[in-house]
């Protein structure tokens, strides 16, 4: 049984399609430049990699290369081979604790809730509609990043602000990264054997967030009303004193839009460093002796350590601390560094277990009082696995 995973933002597609028979990827890709000059598309495909220059006026015209392609390619035969598509909703308000069909009434809240995402939502719902026209027999459904962070109680996911924001205008946290800390929880699950594990789950990419999960529910999570909250990011600052926002609007003049630019796309890692967003050139910096490097390094492990440590609390008892994403499965350095700084609470990291990179393991020591994990995140699988549950159901 073929199903296709989408993940669609404002300029770009990306997709998987899975043979749900052995969860392996037959063909994956990205479309990049949808809608501005310029635009490509790169397959993977038995190996291989092909990049093709190709306008893109819209997801529409990408929807409709990619299909074709399939059949060209002999992935498929015909379009009724696929038989699912699974698209990723970066916001699913408070309304959706999980993922469910696509209907008309599910494609309105999604255009709803383009409020709180508007680079994402409005992209999918265009991406949703693009492939109903195409495939119109073919089932669909809609996986929330939000969804897995609706078991977060209220006394954690309000802020205390005057209530009346809150009732007026839905003014609470709301979390984002769901579907991989989900596919993290039911990772473990597997892997270790055990049931209604109590895990911190560390999602460490170019964005970021950390999440206390208790029997498999989320109890907490660091990003909030928008995933500018909690740690610091590759450009992104996390959570910073509000009162800075209007004192350097009066300071330089700006709008706060503006300045919610700085701290969105200047700030983090590059903020920070003058150099890069990139965790892999702050830690060329790093060998080189750059003190910027150095102190976005560290500005960055204080930031995580804070909130493993706040989990730890919350959650009591922890059975895995979880690495996950570009610099959590890459990054030895850095989660080396983490670890360290949760030594007295009698966390050890193994460094040869440690020297690890993409791939799952085991990397504290036998007499750790948590065991650390390095797991790859897919969320696209996870999309694939939820679409064909529904599906079945
Ligand atoms: P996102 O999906 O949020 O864009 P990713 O999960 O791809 O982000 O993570 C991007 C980050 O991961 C970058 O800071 C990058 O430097 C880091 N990263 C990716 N691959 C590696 C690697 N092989 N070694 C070290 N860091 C890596």
């Amino acid at each position: 049984m073929k199903i296709m995973s989408i993940n669609a933002g404002s300029s770009s597609l990306k997709f998987s399609l899975f043979d749900m028979n052995d969860e392996k990827v037959l063909i994956s890709g990205v479309f990049e430049r949808i809608g501005i000059d310029g635009g490509t598309y790169t397959l993977k495909y038995k190996g291989d990699k092909i990049k093709v220059e190709h306008e893109l006026d819209s997801h529409a015209t990408a929807v409709k290369i990619l299909l074709e392609k399939l059949i060209d390619l002999h992935v498929i035969s015909n379009l009724e081979e696929i038989e699912g598509v699974g698209h990723r909703i970066v916001h699913g308000g408070d309304k959706y604790t999980k993922s469910v069909m696509v209907t008309d009434e599910v494609i309105e809240d999604i255009i709803r809730f383009s409020d709180y995402a508007p680079l994402h939502n409005p992209a999918h719902a265009i991406c949703i509609k693009a492939f109903r026209e195409v495939l119109p027999k073919t089932p669909m459904v809609v996986v929330f990043d939000t969804a897995y962070h609706q078991t977060i109680e209220k006394s954690r996911f309000l802020y205390p602000v005057p209530y009346e924001w809150y009732e007026k205008y839905h003014i609470r946290k709301y979390g984002a990264h769901g579907t991989s800390h989900r596919f993290i929880a039911e990772t473990l699950k597997e892997k270790l054997g055990k049931e209604d594990l109590d895990i911190i789950s560390c999602h460490l990419g170019n964005g970021g967030s950390i999440t206390a999960i208790k029997d498999e529910k989320c109890i907490d999570t660091s990003m909030g009303f928008t995933p500018h909250a909690g740690i610091m990011m590759g450009t992104r600052s996390g959570d910073i004193d509000v009162s800075i926002v209007p004192y350097i609007m009066e300071k330089e003049g700006k709008s706060a839009n503006e300045i919610m630019n700085d701290l969105n796309k200047k700030s983090g890692f590059l903020g920070v460093s003058g150099l890069s967003s990139d965790s892999r050139d702050i830690e060329d910096g790093i060998k080189e002796g750059n003190e910027r490097c150095i102190l976005a390094e560290e500005m960055y492990v204080n930031s995580i350590v804070k909130y493993i440590a706040q989990y730890y609390v919350l959650l009591g008892h922890v059975d895995a601390i979880a690495f996950t994403a570009g610099i959590g499965e890459n990054s030895p350095e850095t989660r080396q560094k983490v670890i360290e700084k949760l030594a007295c609470l009698g966390i050890k990291i193994d460094l040869e277990k440690n020297n690890v990179r993409g791939k799952f393991a085991k990397i504290s020591t036998d007499d750790s009082t948590v065991e650390v994990y390095v797991v790859p995140t897919d969320e696209e699988l996870m999309i694939a696995r939820d679409t064909l549950n529904i599906i079945n159901r």
